[in-house]
């Protein structure tokens, strides 16, 4: 078996799952092995049906009389059944899960995990997770749960793996710093655990596994980077003194000091690879426009990576009005762009100083002339790939400097290990007259009575609101009111004010054009889905509501929120909540605080491990396993990579065992 070949190859997995898997991002045997349940489900001690309390049980029994019936309420499907045993019988609900017809056999034995209790008038078991008994090792009844991607369900994922039982004792080892065996027996006890505590140690090792490899990568990329050249950039005092004193405002302390980091990084000639990291409204913009002017100035291209159609025509916008006052030729290309081809036969012939752009600017087909600097705005919300894209649009055999900026607060202990292939400078300083944003937690009763007569007076002032809402459409399911039916409704509340709706599903240039309103004040109240999240800068718009609020993370909220409180006047941001409990901890620290580092810390504290940094999992590291808090994990595996890279034998061992298959191979030999 090898571990890069096609999942087809394991038993029982024809084509047709096969392609479902793919769909699932599931292609190879690694990917299969390396699919971990998201948690265990346990099916210990049963009880009987006629002993069941109302509250979580276990039952196990057989099934019948399923079926499925849609709701009045549209979109909402109801499987109903009898679940019975020796004892009696219990009635079953399932919502939106019709697949649950075809799941059971009425023959055989299930197990069924879930709430027991009262609804419409009736005692039922209310959507239980269900195992098959015969699967499930009887000493321990730990079932695992696995995220479920389109038609394949948790079950599916089970029964697939319990087929390929026999195949874990093949599966190579890895690393060469832990005993023989340890990979493929972590990863059994991951899918099979025999207790809880196994399945525990079998993550640990595999969490482990993961650091090493991150860590290991980012050493590498940092070896092979010096060996890069890249374009040297020098310092020209004159020009950045007479940009930096055109702005409207002085920089901040922070701001000067990391440009100056950059322009040293970039004197040298090995590429940069620096990290701007610093709070929502810190002012990162304006470093990267420095660090542009100053690569322009050497005849030299630019290129702004931007998560969103948004956001980098915003960028565009900003920076085109300062720099092309000092002769930067500035361009946007985002999906939305028309004359595509003729501006990127301008940006390939040279003609274009600074592009501006979405993932746009990936395409194969988008070349420079001469790019020495890739700057990526919120970079954790780019894979590791796209940031390697971007980086070898350097055409002339040298790499360009790389400039990437977050807002994400990462421990500094933790940025040396696991961006230990990256400089890190920090903005820990905000620009001078920002007022702190005032917030609040309302209930949505006191919405009129409270929060309406804000609304009015911050309109009154000339400012304008954001009001967030989760949705785009109405769900009949759930109680959100969805941006549509908010904005019909405000529209209805405050007759003659200006007030529109913003989502992702919209155009990209009906996006564009309504947010340009926004910024040009001809929109008072933007009704929006969190697409406004990132980078979105109006500094006139001083009042925010987030509707739902207890529906975000903390770090997500306060993301959002920074998108008041950009200019000098007074800000405020209303937390609304359904008022049924107590405001959790999270939104009152919220109330409590504006500083990002410091929230950080509190979401590390009250979330614990295994949820921090959702964002940054996804993005810049794209960690499946490990998390961030694993600080002694972590620690533990840059000791080791640090011994293992003493061997330079091991290397050689280390790229035969990876067999060309993790990504980060892919990073060293690209880079
Ligand atoms: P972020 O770090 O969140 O990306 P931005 O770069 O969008 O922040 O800057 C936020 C706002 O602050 C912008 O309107 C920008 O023009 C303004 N700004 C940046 N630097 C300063 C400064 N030194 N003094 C005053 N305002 C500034
Ligand atoms: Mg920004």
């Amino acid at each position: 078996m090898n571990l890069a070949d096609s999942v087809e190859t394991l038993k029982g997995i024809g084509p047709k799952t096969a392609e479902a898997l793919k769909r699932a991002g599931i292609r190879t045997v690694r990917d299969f092995f390396y699919n971990l349940p998201k948690d265990y489900e346990s099916y210990a001690a049963p009880t009987s049906i006629a002993e069941m309390r109302p509250g979580k049980v276990v039952i196990k029994g057989k099934i019948d009389s399923l079926s499925t019936r849609q709701a009045r309420r549209r979109r909402l499907s109801i499987t109903e059944g009898v679940i019975r045993d020796n004892t009696g019988a219990v009635k079953v609900v399932w919502f939106n899960q019709a697949y649950r017809v075809r799941q059971f056999s009425p023959e055989k034995e299930y197990y069924f995990t879930g709430n027991f209790e009262l609804k419409n008038g009736r005692y039922s078991l209310i959507s239980p997770s269900t195992a098959e008994v015969a699967d499930i090792d009887p000493k321990n009844g730990l079932s695992p749960i696995y995220v479920a991607h389109g038609a394949i369900k948790s079950h599916d994922f089970r029964r697939l793996v319990s087929n390929s039982r026999s195949k874990f004792s093949e599966i190579p080892d890895l690393l060469p710093t832990v005993k023989p065996g340890t990979r493929k027996n972590a990863l059994f006890f991951a899918h099979f655990p025999n207790s809880p505590k196994s399945a525990q140690r079998a993550r640990d090792y595999l969490a482990y596994e993961e650091l090493f490899e991150l860590i290991l990568a980012a050493k590498l990329n940092r070896q092979e980077n010096e060996k890069l050249k890249a374009v040297e950039v020098p310092f020209v005092a004159a020009k950045i003194k007479e940009f930096v004193a055109s702005l409207p405002f002085k920089l901040t302390g922070a701001q000067r000091l990391a440009a100056w980091e950059i322009f040293q990084n970039m004197e040298k000639n090995t590429p940069m690879n620096r990290l701007l990291q610093g709070d929502v409204g810190s002012g990162k913009t304006m470093v990267a426009a420095l660090a542009a002017y100053e690569v322009v100035l050497q005849g030299r291209q630019v290129a702004l990576l931007a998560p969103t159609a948004i956001l980098a025509t915003q960028h565009y916008e900003g920076l085109s009005k300062i720099l092309e006052k000092f002769g930067v030729k500035t361009a946007l290309l985002t999906g939305a762009t028309k004359k595509k081809a003729e501006l990127k036969k301008q940006i390939a012939a040279g003609e274009i100083d600074f592009v501006i752009g979405t993932h746009a600017l990936l395409t194969d087909d988008t070349e420079f002339q001469d790019l020495a600097l890739a700057i990526i705005d919120e970079q954790h919300r780019f894979g590791v790939e796209q940031r390697q894209k971007l980086l070898l649009k350097s055409p002339d055999g040298l790499a360009p400097h790389l400039l990437a900026m977050t807002a994400t607060p990462i421990p500094r202990s933790l940025q040396l290990t696991v961006f230990g292939d990256l400089d890190v400078s920090i903005l820990n300083e905000m620009p001078k007259g920002r007022r702190p944003i005032t917030t609040k937690i309302l209930t949505e009763v006191e919405t009129r009575e409270l929060l309406y007569p804000k609304i009015r007076e911050t309109l009154n002032n000339g400012s304008q609101a954001y009001w967030i809402c989760k949705a785009i459409d109405d769900d009949p399911r759930t109680e959100t009111t969805s941006v549509k039916s908010r904005c019909a409704k405000l529209q209805r509340d405050f007759s003659g004010v200006k007030i529109e709706f913003l989502h992702g599903r919209m155009k990209p240039a009906e996006k564009d054009e309504i947010m340009e309103r926004f910024s040009r004040g001809e929109i008072q109240i933007l009704v929006s889905t969190t697409v406004v999240e990132v980078g979105v800068d109006v500094p006139n718009s001083t009042l925010m509501v987030i509707e739902n609020a207890e529906s975000y993370g903390l770090a997500q909220l306060h993301q959002l929120r920074g998108r008041v409180g950009r200019g000098s006047k007074a800000s405020f941001c209303y937390l609304l909540t359904s008022g049924d409990t107590r405001p959790s901890l999270r939104l009152r620290e919220l109330e409590k605080s504006n500083d990002g580092f410091h929230l950080a810390e509190v979401d590390l504290k009250l979330r614990g491990p295994g949820e921090i940094y959702g964002a940054l999992q996804h993005g810049a590291l794209d960690l499946r396993i490990a998390t961030l808090s694993d600080t002694k994990l972590i620690h533990r595996a840059q000791a080791d990579v640090q011994k293992f890279l003493q061997n330079p034998e091991n290397m050689v061992k280390y790229r035969e065992l990876m067999n060309g298959i993790t990504k980060y191979q892919q990073i060293t030999t690209l880079n």
